[in-house]
């Protein structure tokens, strides 16, 4: 398992393998290819290509992609990656993101954006996981990636702690755009770790629509299941 984490073995299952994750556990636990709502990336049974929820209220971002289902075992890679900081698994999250999203998906984006961490959570954990992730792809794809462009003013509760009618107001004024008109008409690319509620990345897509981005799509290593 995750606690594994030499650099000649694999973080999942700990045999020897030059990288960090092996070709089987990529395979069989990690990138299993399975249908997701088209805007939101939770994972769908049957042959739609939207959920419910989002058909009922589409949100702010227009099109998410995932990796992984946030469950056993890939949540500890995630854990590994934020909590005990192996900054390695990040590099590993990007390749894995961009082997999944179609090319066409982003041909239009001009900018790419992490998720930003408020400047406490910041100085308690040292580095920004979203960021970390972010840097391989927007070197790989020849996209800026905007490191001043967006604060995150308020920290706000771990949205999973809280009751679902709260997360929203939780949410509410959690980002702040640094200048109002540098995203009009643009494609931005969102990345963070995982998307769990949707609350974090629809609040800073809604931040970023207002000040006139055209389209937003998110790029996530893992992505809650529906209950
Ligand atoms: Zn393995
Ligand atoms: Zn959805």
């Amino acid at each position: 398992m995750a606690t594994q984490l030499l650099a000649s073995s694999c973080a999942l299952c700990g045999r020897h393998h030059a990288g960090l994750l092996c070709q089987a556990c990529r395979k069989h636990h990690i990138a299993i290819p399975r249908t997701r709502c088209r805007h939101c990336a939770i994972g769908l049974a049957g042959a739609h290509t939207c959920c419910a929820s989002c058909a009922a209220s589409p949100p702010s971002f227009d099109a998410s992609f995932a990796v992984t289902d946030y469950a056993a075992p890939t949540d500890a890679l995630v854990q590994a990656l934020k909590f005990r900081a192996h900054l390695p698994l990040a590099a590993a999250f990007a390749d894995l993101l961009m082997n999944i999203v179609p090319r066409d998906a982003i041909a239009s984006a001009a900018v790419m954006l992490a998720v930003p961490l408020s400047a406490e959570r910041i100085a308690q954990r040292g580095f920004n996981q979203a960021h970390e992730i972010a840097k391989p792809i927007a070197r790989a794809w020849h996209l800026p990636l905007a490191t001043d462009l967006c604060v995150r003013v308020r920290d706000t509760e771990p949205q999973s702690s809280l009751p679902l009618a709260q997360r929203r107001g939780n949410m509410r004024g959690a980002f702040t755009l640094m200048r109002r008109d540098a995203l009009i008409g643009q494609h931005v690319v969102l990345v963070d770790d995982v998307m769990t509620t949707g609350e974090t990345l629809e609040a800073l897509a809604a931040t970023l629509k207002r000040n006139g981005a055209a389209r937003v799509t998110n790029l996530v290593f893992a992505r809650t299941p529906a209950r």
